[in-house]
């Protein structure tokens, strides 16, 4: 289910322009708009959910299964050198869209 105030679900019906590199019928995968690396994408699923915390048994699959995509996705699109996975949680994460999504970050030698 996608949400109508959502930034994400917006950019995932089409309603907000992203730059999409990766898109299949569960999951896309695009710029972030502010990069925090000389490669910055995001990883969404096409299911509005926030937190880790919400998944059900068909979310953990969809997460699985978007974990699986992720490598090929990052190699092809600058990140054959290697690259790191982020999921904000939460205020203290600062976490900024209440769409669950994983940062994949590299295209450089990351500082910690
Ligand atoms: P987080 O802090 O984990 O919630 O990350 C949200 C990320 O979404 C930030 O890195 C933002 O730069 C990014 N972001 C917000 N709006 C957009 C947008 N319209 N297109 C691409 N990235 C976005
Ligand atoms: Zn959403």
């Amino acid at each position: 289910m996608l949400s109508d105030d959502c930034v994400f679900c917006k950019i995932i019906k089409g309603q907000i322009p992203s730059t999409k590199v990766y898109e299949d019928e569960k999951m896309l995968v695009f710029k972030d708009i502010e990069p925090k690396a000389n490669v910055h994408l995001l990883a969404v699923p096409k299911d509005h959910f926030k937190l880790l915390s919400q998944m059900d048994e068909i979310r953990a699959q969809t997460l699985s299964y978007m974990l699986a995509k992720i490598p090929q996705i990052a190699a092809q699109n600058g990140c054959a050198n290697g690259y790191r996975l982020v999921i904000n949680q939460g205020d203290d994460a600062g976490q900024t869209v209440f769409h669950l999504h994983i940062h994949i970050l590299g295209g450089e030698n990351l500082p910690w």
